[in-house]
């Protein structure tokens, strides 16, 4: 397994749509088995093709131990609110309060290509919600009001200072620092 680069925010790949997947294939599992190692090694509980540098419609999730793998996941139903700090993976050290679904239903396949269907409340809720919209291109700093997006891209700016690379280099999993959070997604 490879760890990959994650590309954060202004690299245009966040913004883009992902291509829907018609069979899983040797290589999309390769690309599954790096994104779990990326995953781990930056500490994060969700990550999505988009954040690696990949079009493939993919992300996986590691919650509580209970990992998922997911080719073309679709919302089909979703209830109930939400409302708590978000990060990711792409824009790190920047938290915001996101309101999601507390409940939805997400029919995705595993790694396998078998159809699955997971019924997620809370955190693995959002997570997917999450995951979905890195899908399509949609970042959580897009639901803060104008006033919070704009001081959180501020905060950011600022944290990198002249580091204008679009990606950041995940160390080896031996070598990799432990964080205080790992929470981003
Ligand atoms: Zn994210």
């Amino acid at each position: 397994m490879t760890p990959l680069d994650i590309y954060v925010l202004d690299a245009p790949i966040l913004r883009q749509e992902t291509t829907v997947l018609s069979e899983v294939t040797d290589a999309h599992r390769r690309l599954i088995d790096d994104m779990f190692e990326t995953m781990h090694i930056a500490r994060g509980i969700g990550l999505a093709a988009t954040q690696v540098g990949r079009l493939e419609r993919i992300c996986v999730i590691d919650i509580d131990k209970v990992k998922y793998a997911l080719v073309n996941p679709e919302i089909v139903a979703s209830d109930g609110e939400q409302s708590g700090e978000e990060g990711c993976l792409s824009i790190p050290e920047i938290y915001g309060d996101v309101t999601r679904a507390k409940h939805v239903v997400v029919r995705a396949l595993d790694r396998s290509g078998k159809p699955i269907e997971i019924d997620a409340h809370d955190l693995l809720a959002r997570c997917l919600q999450h995951e979905i919209d890195h899908l399509h291109g949609r970042l959580f700093i897009d639901y803060l009001s104008l006033l919070k997006r704009t001081a959180a891209i501020k905060k950011w700016r600022k944290l990198r200072g002249k580091d204008k690379s679009l990606t950041r280099t995940m160390p080896p999993r031996e070598t990799a620092e432990h964080h205080d959070r790992d929470e981003e997604l």
